[in-house]
């Protein structure tokens, strides 16, 4: 007998039917003796829903405002399946997370967890009941609903693992597994038996959201064996993300191309090549919340450089304005800015030992005649940044490029 925590996303629950569903797959593993947590995400479309709403009464709706509405998502679905598993002759009983208590910190629509009470869940447990808690919430110190950033019910999943030791958390999806890439984009991707939390983490921050990056973070932290599956079929062992000494000898070099189209790059041309200068041009951006990620400054050659670096597209106005804000005081040559661009990363710890994969990477662009406009490397991944109209191109002359491609 083991103790399962099972989370299905919005699509899985989509439907009352679906929740039946889901339903009847957990009275499956109940029936054969284990103990099992569900954590349901919201209706899929129900959390877009709710922020729409929200924004047609305020376009900066109030942070906290905002998380008392869109943690609603989720109250349905656990009230749902918990009814939906008791037509199965299951017992069951649902918490929201502030009644779990999912103690969370304070930052509104993006907050952490930080301690989870497992007093109830265990006690429930014990009684036989399957406990269904809601994905994506919990409450801060005071009691405020907090919600943890989208695609954050993997996290509560993966948390509530990790607070109750259980022997593994099961995040049931729409696709099978960890494929090589989105396999919406690129229709050849393989799926993969097994990935590791290195690779799967950098997958997740560079664009693939099979899997929040958090909850990744989370499971490696505090070892909770973590698996995709479907929600959809029934047989599969799905995708199991692993520490890297469990892999095979014989490591792929790259085991997949994750891209990202929320990407915006700003360039200030013409600043004074003088120590100081990155930060009088980030400082302001980084204390308007605002992220910056590839960052290139040019070789001077007149005692002024240009300076290019990206940003989250829904930030590129807010960006652009500081940043012309800062020109000018700067006395720069001017601003210009492109919200028209993609990421696409290749990924993979095979890297380390195999010099030549940036080289490879660009002559199989080239040759497709895409124009590469930023690079970023590190010790498992290369980055770079073309038109957004290559998204689809690259990712797939990649995929072929370094034979991720399924078996003939
Ligand atoms: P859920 O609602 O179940 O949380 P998500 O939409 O958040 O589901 O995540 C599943 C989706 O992630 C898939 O439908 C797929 O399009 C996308 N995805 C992106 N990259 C990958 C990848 N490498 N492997 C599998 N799915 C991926
Ligand atoms: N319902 C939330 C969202 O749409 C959380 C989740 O689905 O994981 O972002
Ligand atoms: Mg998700």
């Amino acid at each position: 007998m083991a103790l399962i925590v099972q989370k299905f996303g919005g699509t899985s629950v989509a439907s009352t039917d679906r929740i039946k569903n889901v339903a009847k797959r957990v009275a499956r593993w109940k029936a054969q003796g284990h103990d099992i947590i569900v954590v349901p995400s919201a209706m899929s479309g129900e959390t877009n829903r709710l922020i729409a709403l929200a924004k047609e009464i305020s376009t900066t709706p109030d942070p906290r405002e905002l998380d008392v509405i869109a943690s609603t998502g989720e109250q349905v679905t656990i009230g749902l399946l918990a009814m939906a598993l008791k037509e199965e002759g299951v017992k069951a009983k649902s918490y929201t997370g502030p009644q779990v208590r999912v103690l969370t910190d304070s930052t509104f629509t993006k907050a952490r967890i930080l301690q989870i009470d497992d007093e109830r869940i265990r006690e429930d447990l014990a009684d036989g009941c399957v406990v269904v808690v809601a994905g994506f919430q919990g409450a801060d110190e005071d009691g405020n609903i907090t919600t943890l950033g989208r695609g954050g019910s993997d996290t509560s999943a993966v948390a509530l693992a990790a607070a109750l030791k259980a022997d593994e958390c099961q995040i049931y999806t729409d696709v099978n597994g960890v494929y090589t890439t989105d396999p919406r984009v690129e229709p050849e991707a393989r799926k993969l038996d097994t990935i590791t939390f290195e690779e799967m983490l950098e997958m997740a921050s560079l664009g693939s959201k099979v899997l929040q990056i958090r909850s990744v973070e989370f499971a490696g932290k505090y070892k909770v064996k973590l698996r995709v599956l479907s929600s959809f079929q029934d047989e599969g062992e799905g995708t199991l993300i692993t520490v890297e000494e469990e892999k095979q000898m014989e490591q792929p070099i790259i085991s997949g191309i994750a891209f990202n189209r929320d990407e915006a790059k700003l360039t200030i041309l013409g600043v004074p090549d003088r120590p100081g200068v990155a930060y009088q041009l980030l400082g302001p951006i980084a204390e308007a919340n605002i992220d910056v990620d590839m960052i290139i400054q040019n070789v001077a050659n007149d005692e002024t450089t240009d300076f290019s670096f990206t940003v989250n597209r829904g930030e590129y106005n807010k960006a652009l304005e500081i940043l012309k804000g800062t020109a000018e005081k700067l006395g720069a040559r001017g601003v210009q800015g492109d919200n028209k661009i993609c990421k696409v990363s290749a990924v993979g710890v095979g890297m380390r030992s195999h010099p030549g994969i940036a080289s490879k990477m660009f002559n199989a662009l080239g040759r497709e005649g895409i124009n590469i406009k930023m690079i970023s490397t590190s010790e498992i991944k290369i980055s770079i940044v073309v038109e957004e109209k290559y998204l689809e191109l690259a990712v797939r002359v990649l995929h072929k490029t370094f034979g991720l491609d399924k078996a003939e």
